[in-house]
Protein backbone atom coordinates (compact mmCIF):
# COMPACT_ATOMS: atom_id res chain seq x y z
CA UNK A 1 0.00 0.00 0.00
CA UNK A 2 1.38 3.60 -1.03
CA UNK A 3 -0.10 6.79 -0.65
CA UNK A 4 0.29 9.62 -3.01
CA UNK A 5 2.55 12.42 -1.42
CA UNK A 6 0.28 15.08 -2.71
CA UNK A 7 -3.36 13.84 -0.71
CA UNK A 8 -4.09 10.90 1.51
CA UNK A 9 -5.16 8.26 -1.74
CA UNK A 10 -3.86 5.13 -1.23
CA UNK A 11 -3.52 3.04 -4.79
CA UNK A 12 -5.72 0.79 -3.02
CA UNK A 13 -8.71 2.17 -4.52
CA UNK A 14 -10.13 -0.19 -6.91
CA UNK A 15 -9.80 0.19 -10.98
CA UNK A 16 -6.75 3.02 -10.37
CA UNK A 17 -3.38 3.60 -11.09
CA UNK A 18 -0.78 6.07 -10.40
CA UNK A 19 1.27 8.32 -12.86
CA UNK A 20 5.26 6.75 -12.76
CA UNK A 21 5.74 9.39 -10.61
CA UNK A 22 3.09 7.86 -7.58
CA UNK A 23 1.00 10.98 -7.81
CA UNK A 24 -2.97 9.61 -8.02
CA UNK A 25 -4.77 10.30 -10.89
CA UNK A 26 -7.20 12.80 -9.44
CA UNK A 27 -4.14 14.90 -8.21
CA UNK A 28 -2.82 14.36 -11.72
CA UNK A 29 -6.00 15.53 -13.17
CA UNK A 30 -6.35 18.79 -11.06
CA UNK A 31 -2.87 20.11 -11.27
CA UNK A 32 -4.08 19.96 -15.33
CA UNK A 33 -6.83 21.96 -14.60
CA UNK A 34 -4.60 25.10 -13.23
CA UNK A 35 -4.34 25.59 -17.25
CA UNK A 36 -7.64 24.99 -18.12
CA UNK A 37 -9.73 27.83 -20.02
CA UNK A 38 -13.02 27.54 -18.25
CA UNK A 39 -14.68 30.01 -20.86
CA UNK A 40 -13.55 27.80 -23.60
CA UNK A 41 -15.22 24.49 -21.86
CA UNK A 42 -18.34 26.67 -21.57
CA UNK A 43 -18.58 27.40 -24.98
CA UNK A 44 -17.75 23.80 -26.23
CA UNK A 45 -20.64 22.65 -23.73
CA UNK A 46 -23.12 24.97 -25.59
CA UNK A 47 -22.08 23.92 -29.12
CA UNK A 48 -22.55 20.46 -27.79
CA UNK A 49 -26.16 21.26 -26.29
CA UNK A 50 -26.77 22.46 -29.49
CA UNK A 51 -26.44 19.01 -31.04
CA UNK A 52 -28.96 18.26 -29.02
CA UNK A 53 -32.12 20.42 -29.67
CA UNK A 54 -35.26 19.79 -28.27
CA UNK A 55 -37.28 16.88 -30.11
CA UNK A 56 -40.51 17.78 -31.48
CA UNK A 57 -43.38 17.76 -28.78
CA UNK A 58 -41.08 17.83 -25.98
CA UNK A 59 -41.35 19.23 -22.67
CA UNK A 60 -37.33 18.42 -21.60
CA UNK A 61 -34.35 19.05 -22.82
CA UNK A 62 -32.43 16.34 -20.99
CA UNK A 63 -32.24 14.28 -17.79
CA UNK A 64 -30.98 14.52 -14.89
CA UNK A 65 -30.88 11.87 -12.17
CA UNK A 66 -31.25 13.56 -8.88
CA UNK A 67 -31.72 12.17 -5.30
CA UNK A 68 -32.25 15.88 -3.97
CA UNK A 69 -28.28 15.91 -2.41
CA UNK A 70 -26.25 18.52 -3.00
CA UNK A 71 -24.82 17.52 -6.60
CA UNK A 72 -28.06 16.82 -7.96
CA UNK A 73 -29.75 20.12 -6.54
CA UNK A 74 -26.87 21.79 -8.19
CA UNK A 75 -26.87 20.37 -11.37
CA UNK A 76 -30.03 21.35 -12.00
CA UNK A 77 -30.49 24.52 -10.98
CA UNK A 78 -27.08 25.21 -12.57
CA UNK A 79 -28.67 23.55 -16.47
CA UNK A 80 -31.91 25.56 -15.48
CA UNK A 81 -30.82 28.61 -14.73
CA UNK A 82 -27.36 29.17 -16.24
CA UNK A 83 -27.96 27.04 -19.07
CA UNK A 84 -31.57 27.67 -19.53
CA UNK A 85 -32.61 23.83 -20.16
CA UNK A 86 -35.85 22.56 -19.01
CA UNK A 87 -34.41 19.12 -17.12
CA UNK A 88 -36.70 16.29 -16.43
CA UNK A 89 -35.30 15.36 -13.17
CA UNK A 90 -35.20 11.44 -12.60
CA UNK A 91 -35.42 10.25 -8.72
CA UNK A 92 -35.09 6.46 -7.12
CA UNK A 93 -37.14 6.50 -4.01
CA UNK A 94 -35.65 4.33 -1.12
CA UNK A 95 -38.65 2.21 0.58
CA UNK A 96 -39.48 3.79 3.63
CA UNK A 97 -37.27 1.46 6.36
CA UNK A 98 -34.63 3.50 4.26
CA UNK A 99 -35.18 6.84 3.32
CA UNK A 100 -34.75 9.41 5.44
CA UNK A 101 -37.68 12.33 5.81
CA UNK A 102 -34.89 15.11 5.28
CA UNK A 103 -34.02 13.10 2.38
CA UNK A 104 -38.26 13.37 1.08
CA UNK A 105 -38.29 17.31 2.39
CA UNK A 106 -34.81 17.92 -0.40
CA UNK A 107 -36.60 16.02 -3.31
CA UNK A 108 -40.01 17.92 -2.65
CA UNK A 109 -37.96 21.10 -2.54
CA UNK A 110 -36.71 20.83 -5.50
CA UNK A 111 -40.41 20.21 -7.22
CA UNK A 112 -41.10 23.43 -5.25
CA UNK A 113 -38.24 25.02 -6.92
CA UNK A 114 -40.24 24.42 -10.25
CA UNK A 115 -38.87 21.46 -11.88
CA UNK A 116 -40.46 18.25 -13.09
CA UNK A 117 -39.58 15.36 -11.56
CA UNK A 118 -40.03 11.48 -11.84
CA UNK A 119 -39.78 9.24 -9.00
CA UNK A 120 -39.30 5.51 -9.61
CA UNK A 121 -39.63 2.88 -6.96
CA UNK A 122 -38.34 -0.41 -7.62
CA UNK A 123 -40.57 -3.08 -6.08
CA UNK A 124 -39.85 -3.02 -1.75
CA UNK A 125 -39.47 -6.80 -1.12
CA UNK A 126 -37.11 -7.38 -4.47
CA UNK A 127 -34.89 -4.48 -3.28
CA UNK A 128 -34.67 -6.00 0.22
CA UNK A 129 -34.51 -9.09 -1.08
CA UNK A 130 -30.88 -8.00 -3.18
CA UNK A 131 -29.89 -5.53 -0.64
CA UNK A 132 -29.49 -9.18 2.21
CA UNK A 133 -28.13 -10.85 -0.97
CA UNK A 134 -25.23 -7.87 -1.54
CA UNK A 135 -24.50 -8.14 1.64
CA UNK A 136 -23.92 -11.57 2.49
CA UNK A 137 -21.87 -12.26 -0.90
CA UNK A 138 -19.87 -8.80 -1.21
CA UNK A 139 -20.62 -7.42 2.27
CA UNK A 140 -21.82 -4.01 0.11
CA UNK A 141 -25.05 -3.84 0.59
CA UNK A 142 -25.52 -1.23 -2.04
CA UNK A 143 -24.46 -3.28 -4.81
CA UNK A 144 -27.56 -3.82 -6.32
CA UNK A 145 -29.32 -0.74 -5.23
CA UNK A 146 -26.58 1.50 -6.80
CA UNK A 147 -27.55 -0.48 -9.85
CA UNK A 148 -30.56 0.65 -10.22
CA UNK A 149 -29.21 4.02 -8.94
CA UNK A 150 -27.64 4.31 -11.94
CA UNK A 151 -29.33 2.22 -14.00
CA UNK A 152 -32.76 4.74 -13.73
CA UNK A 153 -31.61 7.54 -15.45
CA UNK A 154 -30.69 5.84 -18.90
CA UNK A 155 -33.58 3.91 -18.20
CA UNK A 156 -35.90 6.63 -18.28
CA UNK A 157 -34.03 8.35 -20.60
CA UNK A 158 -35.36 5.60 -23.16
CA UNK A 159 -38.91 5.84 -22.12
CA UNK A 160 -39.35 9.53 -22.35
CA UNK A 161 -37.46 9.52 -25.68
CA UNK A 162 -34.63 12.70 -24.14
CA UNK A 163 -31.33 11.23 -25.05
CA UNK A 164 -29.20 13.52 -23.49
CA UNK A 165 -28.10 12.57 -19.57
CA UNK A 166 -26.41 15.08 -17.71
CA UNK A 167 -24.27 13.57 -14.82
CA UNK A 168 -22.88 15.22 -12.42
CA UNK A 169 -18.86 13.72 -11.35
CA UNK A 170 -16.64 11.91 -13.61
CA UNK A 171 -15.36 9.03 -11.41
CA UNK A 172 -12.53 8.75 -13.82
CA UNK A 173 -11.17 12.06 -12.99
CA UNK A 174 -12.50 13.16 -10.02
CA UNK A 175 -11.74 9.85 -8.37
CA UNK A 176 -9.75 7.88 -10.16
CA UNK A 177 -11.84 5.00 -11.59
CA UNK A 178 -9.96 4.87 -14.82
CA UNK A 179 -12.08 2.04 -16.89
CA UNK A 180 -15.03 5.16 -16.72
CA UNK A 181 -12.52 7.53 -19.00
CA UNK A 182 -14.49 8.23 -22.45
CA UNK A 183 -13.26 9.45 -25.54
CA UNK A 184 -13.41 12.81 -24.39
CA UNK A 185 -12.81 14.79 -20.42
CA UNK A 186 -16.79 14.87 -20.32
CA UNK A 187 -18.41 11.88 -22.41
CA UNK A 188 -19.41 9.77 -20.11
CA UNK A 189 -20.51 6.49 -22.31
CA UNK A 190 -18.21 4.53 -20.57
CA UNK A 191 -19.55 4.89 -16.84
CA UNK A 192 -21.25 1.15 -17.69
CA UNK A 193 -17.38 0.36 -16.71
CA UNK A 194 -17.30 1.91 -13.08
CA UNK A 195 -16.61 -0.44 -10.36
CA UNK A 196 -20.00 -0.62 -8.87
CA UNK A 197 -21.42 -1.46 -12.30
CA UNK A 198 -19.05 -3.79 -13.51
CA UNK A 199 -18.85 -7.92 -12.87
CA UNK A 200 -21.62 -10.19 -14.11
CA UNK A 201 -24.44 -8.29 -12.12
CA UNK A 202 -27.06 -9.64 -13.08
CA UNK A 203 -25.72 -13.22 -12.39
CA UNK A 204 -25.17 -12.84 -8.75
CA UNK A 205 -29.37 -11.34 -8.60
CA UNK A 206 -30.62 -14.27 -10.74
CA UNK A 207 -29.23 -16.77 -8.75
CA UNK A 208 -30.94 -14.94 -5.71
CA UNK A 209 -34.09 -16.61 -7.53
CA UNK A 210 -35.65 -13.13 -8.44
CA UNK A 211 -37.67 -13.20 -11.81
CA UNK A 212 -35.46 -11.77 -14.32
CA UNK A 213 -39.09 -9.74 -15.14
CA UNK A 214 -38.19 -8.23 -11.65
CA UNK A 215 -34.87 -6.89 -11.94
CA UNK A 216 -35.67 -4.67 -14.48
CA UNK A 217 -34.81 -1.75 -12.46
CA UNK A 218 -31.35 -3.36 -12.01
CA UNK A 219 -30.61 -3.46 -15.73
CA UNK A 220 -28.45 -1.09 -16.79
CA UNK A 221 -28.91 -0.43 -20.65
CA UNK A 222 -26.32 -2.28 -22.69
CA UNK A 223 -24.26 -0.30 -25.10
CA UNK A 224 -26.69 -1.55 -28.28
CA UNK A 225 -29.67 0.14 -26.45
CA UNK A 226 -27.27 3.52 -25.82
CA UNK A 227 -26.44 3.20 -30.10
CA UNK A 228 -30.11 2.48 -30.44
CA UNK A 229 -31.61 5.85 -28.73
CA UNK A 230 -28.22 7.61 -29.46
CA UNK A 231 -28.28 8.51 -25.79
CA UNK A 232 -25.14 10.46 -24.87
CA UNK A 233 -24.47 11.27 -21.04
CA UNK A 234 -22.15 13.60 -20.41
CA UNK A 235 -20.19 14.53 -17.32
CA UNK A 236 -20.85 18.54 -16.13
CA UNK A 237 -18.02 18.53 -13.62
CA UNK A 238 -16.07 18.36 -16.25
CA UNK A 239 -17.31 21.83 -17.40
CA UNK A 240 -17.24 23.85 -13.82
CA UNK A 241 -14.37 25.02 -12.42
CA UNK A 242 -15.37 24.58 -9.03
CA UNK A 243 -17.19 21.68 -8.92
CA UNK A 244 -16.72 19.93 -5.61
CA UNK A 245 -17.81 18.23 -2.37
CA UNK A 246 -17.71 21.08 -0.43
CA UNK A 247 -18.68 23.73 -2.78
CA UNK A 248 -21.74 21.78 -4.14
CA UNK A 249 -22.92 21.65 -0.16
CA UNK A 250 -22.68 25.41 0.18
CA UNK A 251 -24.22 25.62 -2.92
CA UNK A 252 -26.97 24.28 -2.28
CA UNK A 253 -26.82 24.65 1.39
CA UNK A 254 -27.86 28.12 0.31
CA UNK A 255 -30.65 27.30 -2.35
CA UNK A 256 -32.84 25.24 0.95
CA UNK A 257 -31.00 21.78 0.74
CA UNK A 258 -31.51 20.40 4.64
CA UNK A 259 -28.09 18.81 5.61
CA UNK A 260 -26.93 16.62 8.42
CA UNK A 261 -26.96 17.42 12.25
CA UNK A 262 -25.61 14.65 12.85
CA UNK A 263 -21.86 14.01 14.61
CA UNK A 264 -18.89 13.43 12.25
CA UNK A 265 -18.19 10.32 14.80
CA UNK A 266 -21.39 8.86 13.96
CA UNK A 267 -21.12 9.30 9.89
CA UNK A 268 -17.48 9.66 8.96
CA UNK A 269 -19.12 12.98 6.96
CA UNK A 270 -17.32 16.35 8.05
CA UNK A 271 -19.29 18.54 6.64
CA UNK A 272 -23.03 16.51 6.77
CA UNK A 273 -23.56 17.26 3.17
CA UNK A 274 -23.54 13.29 1.78
CA UNK A 275 -25.95 10.95 1.38
CA UNK A 276 -28.85 13.24 2.79
CA UNK A 277 -31.34 10.62 2.00
CA UNK A 278 -30.72 7.37 3.94
CA UNK A 279 -28.42 6.51 6.52
CA UNK A 280 -26.95 3.35 5.78
CA UNK A 281 -24.29 4.25 3.26
CA UNK A 282 -22.82 5.67 6.36
CA UNK A 283 -21.41 2.49 7.69
CA UNK A 284 -20.87 1.26 4.21
CA UNK A 285 -18.21 3.34 3.81
CA UNK A 286 -16.79 2.12 7.29
CA UNK A 287 -16.55 -0.83 5.63
CA UNK A 288 -15.34 0.37 2.22
CA UNK A 289 -12.21 1.27 4.40
CA UNK A 290 -12.11 -2.21 6.21
CA UNK A 291 -11.59 -3.60 2.72
CA UNK A 292 -9.66 -0.83 1.16
CA UNK A 293 -7.81 0.95 3.45
CA UNK A 294 -9.57 4.45 2.90
CA UNK A 295 -13.22 5.85 3.50
CA UNK A 296 -15.16 8.94 2.79
CA UNK A 297 -13.02 11.15 5.36
CA UNK A 298 -10.03 10.14 2.98
CA UNK A 299 -11.65 11.16 -0.26
CA UNK A 300 -13.01 14.63 1.89
CA UNK A 301 -9.29 15.68 2.76
CA UNK A 302 -8.27 14.74 -0.25
CA UNK A 303 -10.25 17.36 -2.17
CA UNK A 304 -9.60 19.62 0.37
CA UNK A 305 -5.73 18.99 0.17
CA UNK A 306 -5.59 19.18 -3.53
CA UNK A 307 -8.27 22.24 -3.24
CA UNK A 308 -5.07 23.86 -0.75
CA UNK A 309 -7.95 24.40 2.63
CA UNK A 310 -6.06 21.66 4.33
CA UNK A 311 -2.93 20.54 5.15
CA UNK A 312 -2.02 16.86 4.73
CA UNK A 313 -1.02 16.89 8.20
CA UNK A 314 -4.51 17.92 9.35
CA UNK A 315 -5.85 15.61 7.24
CA UNK A 316 -4.09 12.79 8.26
CA UNK A 317 -5.22 13.53 11.86
CA UNK A 318 -8.71 13.61 10.75
CA UNK A 319 -8.95 10.36 8.39
CA UNK A 320 -6.81 8.38 11.67
CA UNK A 321 -9.84 10.16 13.75
CA UNK A 322 -12.87 9.34 11.67
CA UNK A 323 -12.21 7.38 8.72
CA UNK A 324 -13.37 4.12 10.73
CA UNK A 325 -16.84 5.60 11.78
CA UNK A 326 -19.81 3.78 11.74
CA UNK A 327 -23.26 4.23 13.69
CA UNK A 328 -24.06 1.76 15.92
CA UNK A 329 -28.03 3.00 15.65
CA UNK A 330 -27.57 2.89 11.70
CA UNK A 331 -26.29 -0.83 11.90
CA UNK A 332 -29.00 -1.93 13.67
CA UNK A 333 -31.88 -0.32 12.07
CA UNK A 334 -29.97 -2.33 8.73
CA UNK A 335 -29.87 -5.69 10.26
CA UNK A 336 -33.55 -5.34 11.46
CA UNK A 337 -34.31 -4.31 7.67
CA UNK A 338 -32.29 -7.28 6.19
CA UNK A 339 -33.30 -9.68 9.05
CA UNK A 340 -29.99 -10.56 10.38
CA UNK A 341 -28.39 -9.83 14.28
CA UNK A 342 -25.46 -7.48 15.07
CA UNK A 343 -23.67 -10.36 15.79
CA UNK A 344 -24.01 -11.77 11.97
CA UNK A 345 -23.42 -8.42 10.42
CA UNK A 346 -19.99 -8.09 12.83
CA UNK A 347 -18.76 -11.56 11.69
CA UNK A 348 -19.80 -10.90 7.85
CA UNK A 349 -17.65 -7.65 8.52
CA UNK A 350 -14.77 -9.27 9.95
CA UNK A 351 -14.42 -12.00 7.10
CA UNK A 352 -14.46 -8.52 4.55
CA UNK A 353 -11.33 -7.07 6.57
CA UNK A 354 -8.20 -6.70 4.44
CA UNK A 355 -5.98 -8.89 6.71
CA UNK A 356 -3.00 -7.23 5.23
CA UNK A 357 -3.61 -4.03 6.10
CA UNK A 358 -5.74 -4.23 9.15
CA UNK A 359 -5.52 -6.93 12.71
CA UNK A 360 -8.85 -8.16 13.93
CA UNK A 361 -8.31 -8.63 17.51
CA UNK A 362 -9.93 -10.98 20.00
CA UNK A 363 -12.37 -8.67 21.46
CA UNK A 364 -13.64 -7.59 18.08
CA UNK A 365 -11.77 -4.03 17.74
CA UNK A 366 -10.58 -3.68 14.35
CA UNK A 367 -7.15 -1.77 13.61
CA UNK A 368 -4.78 -0.66 11.35
CA UNK A 369 -1.51 -1.94 10.14
CA UNK A 370 -0.61 0.98 7.66
CA UNK A 371 0.34 4.22 8.87
CA UNK A 372 -1.94 6.54 7.19
CA UNK A 373 -0.08 8.86 5.22
CA UNK A 374 2.75 6.77 4.61
CA UNK A 375 1.68 3.49 3.98
CA UNK A 376 2.85 -0.11 4.29
ZN1 LIG B 1 -3.24 12.51 -4.76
Amino acid sequence: MKYCPNCLQPDTRPNTVFTPEGICPACDYWARLANVDWQERYEILKDLLAQYPRRPGQHWDCIIGVSGGKDSTRQALWVRDKLGLNPLLVCLSYPPEQVTERGTRNVSALIELGFDLVLSSPAPGVWQKLMRAAFDKFTNWARATELALFSSVPQLAIRYNIPLILWGENPGLQLGDLKTLGKTGYDGNNLRYMNTLSGAAMDWMLETGIDLKQLIPYQYPTPEEFDEHALQVVYLGWFLGDWSLTNNGMYSTANGLEIRTDPVENTGDLRGVTSLDEDWVTFNQMIKYYKFGFGRVTDYCNEEIRHGNMTRERGIELVEKYDDAGSDEYISSFCDYIGIGKDQFWDQVHASVNRDLFTIHDDGRITRKFEVGVGL
